[in-house]
């Protein structure tokens, strides 16, 4: 099977850029191990190969760090009671993962947990080092030993080799040498620690869950403290929101409360926008913007940018429905659920031959005929990566009996592929950096095509002056190619293969 420029499609191609992971934290709470499996089900949307759990437990015969991991769905790993009931403590960090960097092997799967001279750690980290390889290289060449192949272990190995000697300290160090887009949980004996990078290009929330009146948890104290890659996981623990993690921000919990250091000093962040148009789960809200308002808004502008004459918005579920919704409110033109979703196709069950892939949008979305037929269609989508899936379901409402078919994608045209933790092809397989949106529109098949602007998709999110090219707001360098952190690895290769960037081959 192949792309609509004629390359194959691999197994994992099924035509979203797709998030790498979710992270969890929880600190002073009993049943620390089970909070954190609620967390990382709610997160489950972020990475849904692999996930674990490391807990820590200071009763019983001897405080300790306990540890389960293993591939797929939160509840498959974590479903079994005597599992969870191996994961006693008062502290946990847990991991989903969507492998981007370094195979499905277990031994990727996070948080990852050392043992060091201070006592045992376990890293749990969302993002991509773009300086990894190299990182990787000077530390093997100093003899450390690696046990996976994700970038994530870099972190264990500089913290390991540091001169510093408490944890924090320790922590800063390894920080200082990374670059890259990260989210990180860290749990010690002593403490709780959230680090988001210095541009804070990934989500990283703090919220806090207080001890009812006259109740004191565990080590005396009021609260419990949460640390996440999104608030719908506070919601699913009972948790309130206090903050979202500054940029470049280490949060350290512990018996004496919360606490926070600048490594970098005040940074101005460039948070990744396409957690607003996609990634993120509706009803999170991130860097103080509700994910599900922030749609409805792209939608709106987007149907002001874009408007065309149609009988019925039909939103391709379930990330296109509230920008669909916000563009049917502001263009007046009724909005119907004219594609079905179901929504218990297993990856497992769409990936095992060409064949049964060929048929993957039909076992994921089928046309709701009465909605649709004799009618003037306008689909609303999220975003269009190679184009595959765009054009199966344009083929599907046409064979429906829609007299016209019309896509708006609530993004710019995806042009660059994402290094900072976003699965997405390499810029030749990506439909928009090879057409211009005529030719895009005639491939998929539809009687027209339009995007938001970039300035359209910034006064959605609240900047009336649109992107403000000197300084702009966000990461949004797949839909500018304007990297915000450099990409070390990457132009070290690309000096040997310049079809890396320019997606020429
Ligand atoms: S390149 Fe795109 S997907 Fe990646 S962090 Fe930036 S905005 Fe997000």
């Amino acid at each position: 099977m192949t792309d609509l420029s004629g390359a194959p499609l691999g197994p994992h191609d099924d035509d979203k850029p797709h998030e790498e992971c979710g992270v969890f934290g929880i600190w002073n709470a009993q049943d620390a191990g089970a909070m954190t499996a609620l967390g990382l089900h709610a997160l489950q949307h972020r990475g849904q190969e692999a996930t674990g759990i490391v807990s820590f437990s200071e009763t019983g015969p001897e405080a300790r760090f306990h540890t389960h991991k293993g591939l797929g769905l939160v509840g498959d790993v974590f479903g079994d009671a005597r599992i969870m009931a191996s994961l006693p403590g008062t502290a946990a960090v847990g991991h989903n993962r969507y492998a981007t960097t370094g195979a499905t092997l277990i031994r990727n799967v996070q948080p990852l947990y050392a043992e060091f001279e201070f006592g045992g750690l376990a890293v749990g980290h969302n993002g991509n080092l773009t300086n990894a390889t190299n990182l990787r290289r000077a530390l093997v060449r100093r003899g450390c030993i690696f046990q996976s192949t994700t970038d994530s272990e870099v972190f264990i190995h500089l913290i390991a080799i540091s001169l510093y000697t408490n944890v924090v300290d320790r922590l800063i160090d390894a920080v200082k040498q990374v670059i890259g887009a990260y989210s990180l949980v860290v749990l010690s004996r002593e403490s709780l620690i959230g680090v988001r990078d210095p541009l804070g290009v990934r989500p990283l929330i703090l919220g806090r869950i207080p001890h009812p009146d006259g109740q004191v948890g565990p080590n005396n104290s009021k609260e419990a403290w949460v640390l996440a890659s999104e608030t719908c996981a506070l919601d699913i623990v009972g948790a309130e929101f206090v903050r979202d993690v500054e940029p470049g921000e280490i949060v350290i919990v512990d018996n004496d409360g919360v606490r926070s250091i600048k490594p970098f000093g005040d940074r101005r962040g460039r948070f990744c926008v396409f957690e607003y148009i996609y990634f993120a789960r509706p009803d999170s809200v991130l860097d103080g913007y509700g994910v599900y308002e922030a749609r409805k808004r792209i939608g709106a502008e987007l149907a002001r940018e874009n408007p065309i004459e149609a009988d019925v918005i039909v939103p391709v579920p379930d990330s296109g429905v509230p920008s669909a919704m916000g563009y049917a409110n502001e263009s007046g033109i009724p909005f119907e659920l004219g594609i079905i979703r179901n929504h218990y196709v297993g990856r497992t069950f769409i990936e095992p031959t060409d064949q049964i892939r060929h048929l993957g949008v039909k076992l994921k979305h089928s046309a709701n005929k009465a909605m649709i037929e004799g009618k003037r269609v306008i689909l609303v989508d999220d975003s269009i990566v190679r184009g595959t899936t765009s054009r199966k379901i344009v083929e599907m409402v046409r064979a429906a009996g829609a007299r016209e078919v019309h896509m708006r994608i609530s993004s710019p045209p995806t042009t660059h592929s994402c290094f900072y933790g976003i699965d997405t092809p390499e810029r030749g397989k990506l439909l928009a950096a090879n057409h211009d949106t005529e030719e895009m529109a005639r491939l998929i098949g539809a009687d027209s095509l339009a995007f938001i602007s970039l300035d359209g998709l910034y006064r959605a999110l609240g900047h009336k002056e649109g992107r403000d090219a000197g300084k702009p707001f966000y990461c949004d360098a797949c839909f500018t190619g304007d990297y915000p952190i450099s990409l070390v690895d990457l132009d070290e290769d690309s000096r040997a293969r310049p079809d890396l960037l320019t997606g020429a081959h």
